[in-house]
């Protein structure tokens, strides 16, 4: 769908002065009315079967007009929906980073043990529990 928009008013444009190029030159009228003539057709119905067939390529113009604007609100809209997504993509991973930072701050607040103060055994660096007893290594 996107892809179909995508380019709609530079093909649009084209369109247009391609339908004015067929209008004023009358190209589509000179080949097709002889074919019609040869139908049989006359008199008013004739003259306007003629006319529907001049003003064709202009008639051409409304749906291309159509084209380019409902071109233009959906790029719009698509672009505005891409952007949403990554923002919230950026909310998402930021409040991620803040959690771990959280973590971080919370862990530089306290003061530790260098020995479990239950089994006696060395913290580690960065260590909260004793990895052979859970005591919390705390200081509180
Ligand atoms: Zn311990």
């Amino acid at each position: 769908m996107y892809k179909f928009f995508k380019h709609s008013l530079l093909i649009g444009i084209i369109g247009i002065i391609f339908c004015i190029v067929v209008f004023v030159t009358n190209i589509f009228h000179n080949l097709v009315m002889p074919l019609i003539e040869n139908t049989g057709l006359e008199g008013t119905s004739l003259s306007v079967v003629d006319s529907i067939i001049s003003a064709l390529p202009l008639l051409l113009i409304i749906p291309l007009v159509i084209y380019i604007i409902a071109g233009h609100i959906y790029v719009q809209r698509h672009l505005e929906n891409a952007e949403a997504k990554a923002s919230r993509k950026l909310l998402k991973e930021n409040a991620a980073k803040q959690v771990v930072l959280d973590d971080k701050v919370d862990f530089l607040k306290h003061k530790y043990y260098s020995n479990c103060p239950n089994c006696g055994s060395v913290r580690v660096e960065d260590e909260r529990e004793c990895k052979f007893c859970g005591t919390s290594l705390v200081i509180k």
